[in-house]
């Protein structure tokens, strides 16, 4: 059914098999079904009264608009209800538990945002003298420091905006510290379990990817790493707690044998949240590795936002990492341009980095601590056990033993029920809960990774641990429909994803436009 608009209008209820309550006017319940701003605006209309200038006002050079600018034209209330109508349809993690895996979405908590918005650090621009922005750059010099120490490696690359582009950050550095010794290699090790961005970093730096196969017990299997490793490799990209929940054991003959071939070890170290004071990738023979700060140290992230992909570097390719950093006893100096003497191999952003994801961080650290940071992640990863022993039974566990931050299932638990990993998290939506990360690991069959994180109390894991038992007991009485329709209840019925991927609709037309355009 589609609305005034010509979108799929609201869902019908989900009573009755033939029941249809869809509303004549697009709207459900207290939700109105919004249209985009462009189709309720009118360029006439202004939020705000300005006089209106005269055209012989002072010439702009040349610069003056030459047609309408085209902005939706909107009241202050109707504005106000656009985006909060829109808010009410979306979900975050402060509606309730997100259990994305590989994600790490826990609470931020208030105090980062109040320290964010000090006017000190809000309200500074990048090219303001440094003699006025001495506090930021002593708040980044902190955090630096919270990051070696926590790590155990001296080089901190603070300025990456995200863990994607810290990968990328880390084998630039590496790359410049094989070519300084004139041996440029040729070829990325990356184990099959690993996160889409790895290899994709490491084709984007011109390197070949060779995939390393995982054991059956979810690891990196260690003979066919010894048999790849050898003088035309360049680095090796490990994840370490990896992306199926497991800490990799061999991790320290890993890095003897990456060494031995002169090789470089790079850890994606979005998954620190389950290691952080309790392990030094330092002290594991790992030579870069990121930091997703949205992840670990709170600050929010999803939907695009900012995020802070800071690496960390050992003593051999610390001299290579890019520009800026801080230095500076009392007078902190921002190091920004490659001197004569510097081996620095550039720099990865036009400025210093994100700021307000800093001062987040640098919250999160200090007011819990270096014990209250071994807690979060001890307790993230006791929350994560907590939700595979109680759905073990149930659900299909991968692998076995206890797990690290996240739980891993499969899909054999489904067998022959007619209802799939997708059917299944879609379930999840109309019983009030966000789905777990779908099929991904790839390295298991219609994966689906649960990371609870340290912030969910236990009757919150509890309720979502009862919500998916009777799910899964549904699913085996016959109930497919149930799956196989949902989402019933959600602003949206389920989208053709196919569809969406292949013929993406990326840009609003207006309707004389697309006229014109017949
Ligand atoms: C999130 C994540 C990344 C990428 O981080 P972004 O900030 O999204 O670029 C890389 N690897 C792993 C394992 C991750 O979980």
């Amino acid at each position: 059914m589609m609305n005034r608009q010509g979108r799929p209008s609201a869902p019908e209820t989900a009573g009755g098999e033939n029941e249809t309550t869809t509303t004549f006017t697009g709207h459900r319940g207290l939700d109105h079904d919004e249209p985009l701003i462009y189709e309720i605006g009118d360029p006439a209309v202004s939020g705000v009264d300005i006089e209106e200038v005269a055209n012989d006002a002072p010439a702009l050079g040349g610069l003056e608009r030459s047609r309408p600018i085209g902005l939706a034209g909107l009241s202050e209330p109707r504005a106000v209800r656009h985006y909060t109508r829109l808010s009410r349809k979306n979900y975050a993690i402060d509606v309730g538990l997100y259990p994305l895996g590989s994600c790490t979405m826990k609470h931020n908590p208030r105090l980062n945002e109040k320290a964010a918005r000090l006017p000190g650090f809000l309200d500074i621009h990048p090219l303001q003298p440094e003699t006025t922005v001495q506090g930021a750059l002593k708040l980044m010099d902190e955090l630096r420091h919270w990051l070696q120490e926590l790590t155990g490696m001296p080089g901190v690359a603070l300025s990456p905006k995200a863990g994607a582009h810290g990968e990328l950050c880390g084998l630039m550095t590496i790359r410049a510290a094989l070519e300084a010794a004139g041996d440029a290699r040729e070829i990325v090790l990356v184990p099959e379990s690993a996160h889409g961005t790895n290899p994709a970093t490491a084709a984007q730096c011109g390197y070949r990817v060779k995939a390393i196969a995982a054991n059956d017990r979810g690891r990196v299997d260690l003979d066919a790493f010894r048999e790849a490793i050898d003088e035309t490799v360049a680095a090796v990209m490990l994840t370490n707690p990896n992306t199926c929940g497991l800490f990799e054991n061999d991790i320290i003959e890993i890095a003897e044998a990456v060494h031995a071939a002169g090789a470089f070890f790079y850890c994606d170290g979005a998954n620190f949240n389950a290691i952080m004071g309790r392990v030094r990738p330092g002290d594991l023979g790992i030579d870069a590795m990121h930091l997703n700060l949205h992840k670990t140290f709170s600050t929010p992230h999803g939907g695009g936002g900012p995020g802070s992909g800071p690496v960390v570097f050992s003593e051999a390719l610390a001299p290579f990492q890019p520009v800026p950093w801080v230095e500076g006893e009392h007078a902190l100096h921002l190091h920004e341009t490659v001197g004569e003497d510097d081996t620095a191999f550039g720099r990865m952003t036009a400025f210093h980095g994100q700021m307000g994801m800093y001062v987040r961080a640098l919250a999160f650290m200090m007011s819990h601590g270096a014990d209250g940071l071994k807690q979060a992640a001890e307790d993230a990863v006791l929350n994560a056990n907590y939700v595979l022993a109680r759905l073990g039974d149930v659900m299909t566990p991968s692998f076995d033993g206890p797990c690290m931050h996240e739980a891993l299932f499969d899909d054999r638990f489904l067998k022959d029920t007619g209802v799939s990993t997708l059917d299944f998290a879609k379930a999840m939506i109309d019983e009030g809960f966000h789905p777990m990360t779908m099929y991904f690991p790839l390295v298991v069959h219609g994966a689906m990774l649960i990371e609870p994180t340290e912030s969910e109390t236990k009757s919150s894991l509890d309720e979502f641990i009862e919500t998916l038992r009777e799910l899964v007991k549904t699913a085996l009485a016959g109930e497919t429909r149930r799956f196989t329709e949902a989402p019933r209840l959600a602003p949206m019925r389920r989208l053709d994803e196919t569809r969406a991927a292949r013929q993406p609709v990326l840009r609003w037309t207006a309707p004389e436009e697309a006229e014109a355009a017949e």
